[in-house]
């Protein structure tokens, strides 16, 4: 019946799609439905938010996502003489697909682009925007609850080496740190997990399930950086970076990304591939939103107890890119470049056991103070 259903939305949908397929501009619309319009450049998408919704739009691809569901569009956005425009079949459809104050009526033939499943999100959501207080999950996810699980994951292992340095590996540099760490973390009262506590190769896939089934707080990939180059470059570029999940934006940290994920299809793991496809970013999007600001938050603290170490930042010390790694984890997570292993000086410091002791004791300082921030952030909700 549900297929039935939806192969019959399809066609009416499309029957329709023909015949209109006049463009609207998105931000007049916006106005004049009461919607906050909001614009990202960079990663031309853009967000209209009313008093139930936040529907989220990139420009160029057929998908919305509206109460958490993607939904298909007859056309993809588009910038049309400086404004966003939107097929008005599709603003239509958006648009009803929030019923304002009255319940829900049986879907007639004007609704045909609501889903029956996004109906049901629709009205629940009004029944939440009326509630006097806002209600607290039964379970708790990642991300709100106190911070006590620290999943720690040693990147690369067995027969993966990660980058080679003059003198060390990278899966033996962060599998040395991953267990200082794990013995920091334990001493502050942490329950702690490896992904891997010896020289194992483990799929990327495989990292995030382990973490999901730990029911981990934070996820935390250690990697050492590094470059091809001359042994002059090799000099000079070194330092610490904190990698989150997010789109890039600039092709250094695309390429990081693609020589951290090559080992998924090097060794012919499922559904390995080196970069996430604009679409995949955005059916992404509603579970990244949800880790966002808990990511950025340990990552600040990680820049604060970085600083001041042997290891610099390198730039701005912070990026984002499509690491397969953090794909999975349904929880806040970074990547941490430690440093860069093809610099003698960064290798040197990253091999010994005063240093690997020192950079072990600033993450688990990083993570302790976390803890403490979400902690104060739950207070002032009450919880
Ligand atoms: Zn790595």
């Amino acid at each position: 019946m549900q297929a039935l259903r939806n192969i019959s939305f399809a066609i009416m949908f499309a029957a329709i799609a023909a015949t209109a397929g006049t463009n609207v501009d998105v931000e007049a619309l916006a106005k004049q439905k009461g919607a906050e319009f909001h614009w990202y450049p960079v990663q031309k998408t853009f967000t209209l938010v009313d008093k139930t919704d936040t529907m989220k739009f990139a420009v160029g691809l057929p998908y919305a996502t509206s109460h958490d569901q993607t939904v298909e569009l007859s056309r993809a956005p588009e910038i049309e003489g400086g404004h966003i425009v939107l097929d008005s079949v599709d603003a239509a459809k958006l648009f009803k697909a929030v019923p304002a104050k009255e319940p829900e009526k049986p879907a007639s033939s004007s609704s045909v682009a609501v889903k029956s499943s996004d109906a049901k999100v629709a009205s629940s959501a009004a029944k939440a925007v009326t509630a006097t207080k806002p209600a607290t999950p039964k379970n708790e996810t990642a991300g709100t609850r106190e911070v006590r699980t620290i999943v720690i994951d040693p990147g690369h292992g067995g027969k993966d080496t990660g980058a080679q340095g003059k003198n060390s590996n990278e899966k033996d540099i962060v599998l040395s740190i991953g267990k200082l760490l794990k013995k920091e973390l334990e001493k502050e009262g942490f329950n702690v997990k490896m992904t891997r506590d010896k020289d194992v190769f483990i799929e990327l896939g495989q990292r995030a399930n382990l973490a999901n089934q730990w029911d981990g707080d934070l996820f935390i990939s250690l990697h050492c950086n590094a470059i091809d180059a001359t042994a002059e470059r090799k000099k000079q570029i070194k330092g610490y970076h904190v990698y989150v999940l997010r789109a890039p934006e600039s092709e250094e940290d695309k390429a990081i990304a693609r020589r951290e994920n090559k080992v998924a299809t090097l060794y012919g793991e499922k559904n390995a591939k080196e970069e996430l496809s604009p679409i995949e970013w955005f059916k992404l999007e509603a579970r990244l939103e949800k880790y966002k600001q808990n990511s950025y938050m340990f990552t600040e603290e990680m820049l604060k107890a970085m600083d001041g170490g042997k290891i610099k930042r390198q730039s701005g010390g912070v990026g984002g890119a499509g690491f397969m790694v953090l794909v999975g984890a349904l929880m806040p997570a970074v990547l941490f470049e430690i440093g860069f292993i093809s610099n003698p000086e960064d290798e040197a410091y990253m091999m010994t056991d005063k240093g690997q002791k020192d950079i072990a004791a600033r993450i688990s300082k990083a993570v302790s103070t976390y803890k403490e921030a979400v902690h104060s952030y739950r207070e002032t909700l009450g919880r």
